[in-house]
């Protein structure tokens, strides 16, 4: 089997080996569909400081073609679709139920998306894979990983306010894959949405998923006109100055979810009067529990969530290094690759 490794910044090479033989309770499967994703990104320029180098890719689904002793859920040929980890479920973070803080999260991830086959550790079988309702393509099915992510931002969201789980208003700053699934969750929730997003392509894309109001990024009068007026916000654009906005923008009693990860050392400031008197909660939110993941595969399985607007292309797997290459220029924001030879379609 093939599997493209990053091997540097900027260098992806593909190898070849045997395919592995699964051993207890794992799965070898068949890459059907994969995505990049903005993690992705940032590792092929820079590297990741909690991932190694070598098989590259997390977000995919594929087909069951040989399955390890003790495996009795799945059976070779199933379709399924998966995320890359799954807790230890033993040590102390485990233990005080936050699973995606799991000081094991990262041992024994499935990376290796853009390949022929992966390998599926035990603890990911057990915990983390599902089968792909008929009626979701193999892409549509890869976006598990990334809506995961994003249903897990919603019940930190949620379990902040008993009184009002979910928001009247949501404003989601930044209109990549994240924030627009931030929207299409949103709009799916009846949340009335405001998205700031940069460039004419990514707000008609806002409007069209059913965003009530979208502003320009860079319209600075327009997004200040918007301070004070949110009673949820989702922080998705990444930098230190929309960090700050996030805090702005919320009005009394708001919940902000500062979503996007910073570099370690950033520091973002906030107005302390306005988030005293404010009472103001800033939220961090991490990664996902497999109950989220199991939320969000019953809202992908259960249809209508239109995510083919998110995919700018769809590629050859062969491809993924000029797909790289292209996601570095900025032309695109989240790229399909599909197995050398088949069409590419939806379903
Ligand atoms: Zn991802
Ligand atoms: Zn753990």
């Amino acid at each position: 089997m093939r599997q493209a490794h990053l091997t540097a910044p900027r260098t992806i090479e593909w190898r070849e080996s045997n395919a592995p033989k699964p051993g207890p309770g794992e799965l070898l499967v068949r890459i059907r569909a994969a995505l990049t994703c903005g993690t992705d990104l940032k590792t092929y320029r820079r590297g990741h400081p909690k991932l190694a180098y070598g098989p590259f890719g997390h977000e995919a689904s594929g087909d069951v073609i040989a399955i390890g002793k003790g495996v009795d859920r799945f059976a070779a040929g199933d379709a399924i679709m998966w995320v890359q980890t799954a807790p230890c479920g033993e040590c102390a973070k485990c233990a005080r139920g936050f699973e995606n803080l799991c000081e094991h999260l990262f041992d024994g991830i499935a990376l290796g998306a853009y390949g022929d086959e992966l390998l599926l550790p035990s603890k990911v079988v057990r915990q983390n894979v599902y089968k792909k309702p008929e009626k979701l393509s193999y892409i549509e099915a890869a976006f598990l990983e990334p809506f995961s992510c994003v249903v897990h931002g919603w019940n930190v969201l949620r379990r902040a306010d008993a009184r009002h789980p979910l928001p009247r208003d949501v404003t989601i700053i930044g209109a990549g894959t994240i924030g627009l699934l931030h929207l299409i969750y949103a709009v799916r929730a009846g949340v009335d949405a405001t998205v700031i997003a940069r460039g004419a392509e990514r707000r008609e894309l806002a409007s069209s998923l059913g965003a009530k109001v979208v502003v320009e990024a860079d319209d600075a009068k327009a997004v200040e006109a918007l301070a004070g007026s949110a009673s949820a916000v989702f922080e998705c654009a990444g930098t230190q100055q929309t960090w700050t906005l996030a805090a702005a923008l919320a009005r009394p009693g708001a919940r902000v979810i500062l979503f996007s990860g910073l570099p370690s050392g950033a520091v973002a400031q906030f107005d302390a009067a306005k988030i005293h008197y404010g009472e103001i909660a800033l939220l961090g939110a991490f990664h996902f529990t497999p109950a989220d993941v199991r939320e969000a595969y019953e809202l992908l399985g259960r249809g209508g969530m239109d995510v083919k607007p998110l995919v700018s292309g769809v590629e050859k797997m062969d491809d993924i290094a000029r797909v790289f290459e292209r996601l570095d220029r900025r032309e695109g924001h989240k790229f399909a690759l599909v197995p050398d030879g088949e069409e590419p379609r939806w379903t």
